[in-house]
Order: structure tokens, then C-alpha cells, then sequence
């Protein structure tokens, strides 16, 4: 399985760069003596076996964290930095760790990144001499945005994962060389990056979110890497291809670009074309919920000539309906919601009642939210449901961010809405906000507090009116709200 193939690929590249951060370089060798030597601490200190909460910013600790509780048979939970202090508490409520590593104060029994860092270093350690996941195990927890407006734990299994990596090697032709990784580990983008990087033996290139702002840095990393193979979202490489530097001088070994995320325009495709004669770029989708992704197609300058880039076809152990609201299945054409059921379908959120995961013809199966259809057998996205949306790549649930401000208690009303441009894709999100009576705050004092809530990338900006304008039905009227701004 695929713990036993990442072993033995450890194995085997000992001299091999296994990951590379900021100015350091770590070979497969330091990796798999970290990875010994937290796997022992894990069996001791975490004898429960409950999750394990992983917190950092892409260091190595937490790459050799993840492995080892892995090997070890426990679930990790990763958490970025950039997390907020009650998000982070509503997460250690959830997942009720009794051991969390990295910097964050808790009452939990935690071990401090300069000790894990003491522990990995260790030169005497004891190899891996049993692998304890097994297959219906949960092999990690990824919490995603919420419309209650607490994060929501999804819970991948061991067998998930194992059915995306195998997956993930066919359609990327993986070899060995440089993986380039763009989203932090609290992120299920990172998951393709993260096992890719491991199953190929190749070097795992990280690019830290203050490399990720300052572009003259950021290019010169790029083309540092050397990178063979990069996963990325669309908006990702939008934000790259504004540098015209961005091209295949700057990455001239650089085959494959694998993108999920969010839906990829074709204005995107077309440019790295231009830019990268020999590039193979392929379009992947599907939900936290259902392990990294589900669909893929490697798409080719024929498939540009249709309006709308198709997000490909199922993989084998996954079949994907376009259904109604009551289920049925719709006819070709049709716009209807994706609903996915196979083996990638994860094991539900943690600590909820299953809601979106349902049973179809007996199968594990997820109701996306997503709207698409389908074209023989080639499925396309077209939009949301809900109020779900992808801003730089980011999932948010408008009712997420509108629920927090309303914990302000000074706020009586608020609406939140994303400004979209001609091409789809979300530019602003903007909170329209009422105050209570008597109170005198500023904009930017409430996106201030608010900002001690939820993420940065969530933050909107905020905007205070003392009425909200109503439509025909009564309701509040968003498109002349957005059309002020
Ligand atoms: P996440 O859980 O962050 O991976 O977000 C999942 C959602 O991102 C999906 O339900 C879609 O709405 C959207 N998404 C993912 N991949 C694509 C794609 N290739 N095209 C369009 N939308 C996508």
C-alpha cells in the first residue's frame, strides 16, 4: 500500500534532496531520520491514538509529522499560522487532541517546534519497524470554511488517499525530479504535492507564503527550483502570468502544471501555451470532501476552442451523475448538481451528522453543491449552488464570514457579496454592514476585530450603510447593493 511505497522509496533516494525550504535543503536520509524519530515519540506520547494537531508553516517538521503519525496510526490534523486563535480553538474542540506539535498555546500536552526539531535530530534512531494505519483509518483531517461559521473537519481515510495518489501518479506520469508546491498544508491542493513528492522520490520545493508576496523573490525561487512538475490553482499562475518573465526560460524543465481549485478560464491555458511551448497542463477537480479531486482531463489546444474548459472525466473507481433535486439522474446537456460516489467520497466531517455525504445504489456519495453537466462522458463545471465561493483560490462560504460579524455585537445586520468580474471570477468580497443604534465605529476598525476571527483571505471589505435596499420579494436587493461599489 501506499506507506509501504513511500518507505521504500525513502529508502532507496537516500541521497536525494527529499524537500527544500527557505535556504535549506534536507536529502531523503535527514527525512527519514526525522521521520524515525517522531514515529517513536507519537507511540509514547500519543498512546490513545487520537489525532494529532500539526501546526506550522511548511517546515519540515511538519511534512516528517505527518508521515510519522502515519506510520505510527494516527490521524494528523494540519493547521496553517495564518489560522485565527478562536478558529484554532474551535478545531482543538472538534477533533479533542491529546497531543499537538508546533508553537500554539493550549492545555493540550504539546511539543514545541524547537523540541520536535531536538527530536527529529537525533543521531541514534530506530528504524520503522510497523506500519499501524489501516485501510479505513482516517489518515488526515482538513478543516474547510463553514457556513455556521466555525471551520469544518473533513476526514479522509487512508483507503481515499490511497485511491488519489495512485490516481494522481497515472495522470501526471510522475517521475522522478522537482515537485513545486504552492498552498499551505492546511490545504487538501497541498495533498498532490505533498505524497507526488514522496511516491517519486523526487524533491518536494516549498514556496513560503512571504516568498509567495514579493514577486523579484518569488521568481527567483522559481527558477532556483528547477521544477519539473508544479501544482498550483488557476489564480495562481494568473497572478504569474502578469509577470511576462514568467515563462520557459524561467522554468525551462517544467512539464507538467496540475490544476485544481477552481474553475481554469481559458485565457489562462492560452497564455502558458504562448509562454511554454512543451507544457502539459492539466485540469483537475473535486472537493476537500472528496480528496483532493475526482476529474481530470490533460487538455489540448483542440479542447480551447470550446467556451467553457471541461473539468475532464471521472477517475476509474469514481463514477460522477449530473442528478435534480430529487436525485434523478439528468440527460446529457442538462445543468444539474455533481454528485460523486465511489471511493474517494471521504468519511464525512468530524463530529457531524453526515448531511451532503449520502448512500447512493449503496455507495459512499457527496453532493457537491456544484452545478455542471455533462457532454458524453466529459464533465463540466458551471457555477455554485450556494454561497460557497473561491476567492485566489481559496474556499469561503459567504455565510461564514456574515456569521462572524455578527458576532460583533455591534452589528445588526450584514450581507456579504463577492464582486464578480465578465470572466467568473471573484475580485472583492464586500461586507454591507448595519450598525446598532448609537454606535459609532469606523470601517476599518470593524475589519480590524473582525480579522481576529477569520483568516486574512477571508476578510472582506467592509462597507457601513444605515439601510439595506429591498427588492420585488421584499428581500434585500444585492445586485443594486454591489452595483455602488
Ligand atoms: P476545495 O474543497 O477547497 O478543494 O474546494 C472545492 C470546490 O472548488 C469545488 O466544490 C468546486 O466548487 C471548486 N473547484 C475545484 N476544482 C475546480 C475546477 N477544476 N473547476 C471549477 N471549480 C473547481
Amino acid at each position: 500500500m501506499l506507506l509501504e511505497e513511500i518507505l521504500t522509496k525513502i529508502t532507496k533516494n537516500q541521497n536525494n534532496v527529499a524537500y527544500t525550504v527557505g535556504e535549506n535543503q534536507y536529502t531523503y536520509k535527514e527525512f527519514y531520520k526525522y521521520v524515525c524519530n517522531i514515529y517513536r515519540v507519537l507511540l509514547i506520547k500519543n498512546s490513545s491514538k487520537r489525532p494529532v494537531i500539526v501546526y506550522g508553516s511548511k517546515e519540515i517538521f511538519m511534512k516528517a509529522t505527518f508521515l510519522a503519525c502515519s506510520f505510527a496510526g494516527m490521524a494528523y490534523v494540519p493547521i496553517d499560522i495564518g489560522m485565527t486563535e478562536n478558529r484554532i480553538n474551535s478545531i482543538i474542540e472538534q477533533v479533542k487532541p491529546e497531543l499537538i506539535i508546533g508553537n500554539l498555546k493550549s492545555n493540550i500536552k504539546n511539543i514545541s517546534r524547537n523540541e520536535i526539531e531536538k527530536i527529529m535530530n537525533e543521531e541514534n534512531y530506530i528504524d520503522i519497524n510497523k506500519i499501524y494505519l489501516q485501510p479505513d483509518d482516517i489518515f488526515y483531517i482538513i478543516f474547510t470554511s463553514g457556513s455556521t461559521g466555525l471551520p469544518k473537519g473533513v476526514k479522509v481515510t487512508y483507503r481515499n488517499l490511497e485511491s488519489c495518489i495512485e490516481w494522481l501518479k497515472y495522470i501526471t506520469k510522475i517521475e522522478k525530479g522537482v515537485i513545486l508546491n504552492q498552498a499551505s498544508f492546511s490545504f487538501d491542493l497541498s495533498v498532490a504535492d505533498l505524497y507526488l513528492s514522496l511516491v517519486s522520490g523526487s524533491n518536494h520545493y516549498i514556496l513560503e507564503k512571504q516568498e509567495q508576496l514579493n514577486f523579484k523573490l518569488l521568481f527567483e525561487k522559481l527558477n532556483k527550483s528547477k521544477a519539473t512538475l508544479a501544482v498550483m490553482t488557476p489564480s495562481f499562475a494568473d497572478l504569474l502570468l502578469l509577470d511576462k518573465s514568467f515563462n520557459e526560460n524561467l522554468l525551462p524543465n517544467l512539464k507538467t502544471i496540475l490544476f485544481c481549485g477552481e474553475k481554469l478560464l481559458k485565457t489562462t491555458v492560452s497564455k502558458l501555451y504562448e509562454r511554454f511551448k512543451n507544457l502539459e497542463i492539466i485540469n483537475s477537480y473535486g472537493p476537500t470532501e472528496c480528496t483532493f479531486a475526482v476529474t481530470s482531463i490533460a487538455l489540448t489546444k483542440k479542447i480551447l476552442k470550446e467556451n467553457n474548459i471541461p473539468i475532464g472525466i471521472p477517475k476509474k473507481d469514481v463514477e460522477i451523475y449530473i442528478v435534480d433535486d430529487k436525485l434523478n439522474k439528468l440527460k446529457d446537456g442538462k445543468v444539474g448538481e455533481i454528485l460523486i460516489v465511489g471511493q474517494s467520497v471521504a468519511d464525512g466531517y468530524i463530529g457531524e451528522s453526515k448531511n451532503s455525504f449520502i448512500k447512493y445504489n449503496g455507495k459512499n456519495a457527496y453532493l457537491t453543491g456544484d452545478l455542471g453537466y455533462k457532454k458524453e462522458k466529459m464533465i463540466y463545471y458551471q457555477c455554485r449552488k450556494d454561497n460557497q465561493i473561491k476567492y485566489k483560490g481559496y474556499r469561503i462560504e459567504l455565510a461564514d464570514i456574515e456569521s462572524n460579524l455578527l458576532h460583533l455585537n455591534y452589528i445588526e445586520k450584514a450581507v456579504v457579496i463577492p464582486k464578480i468580474s465578465e470572466s467568473g471570477k471573484v475580485t472583492k468580497i464586500i461586507a454591507f454592514v448595519k450598525l446598532k443604534e448609537n454606535i459609532e465605529k469606523k470601517e476599518l476598525e470593524i475589519r480590524k476585530e473582525l480579522l481576529n476571527k477569520i483568516p486574512e483571505y477571508m476578510c472582506p471589505t467592509i462597507k457601513i450603510i444605515d439601510k439595506f435596499p429591498l427588492n420585488k420579494n421584499g428581500k434585500c436587493d444585492t445586485k443594486k447593493l454591489i452595483e455602488g461599489v
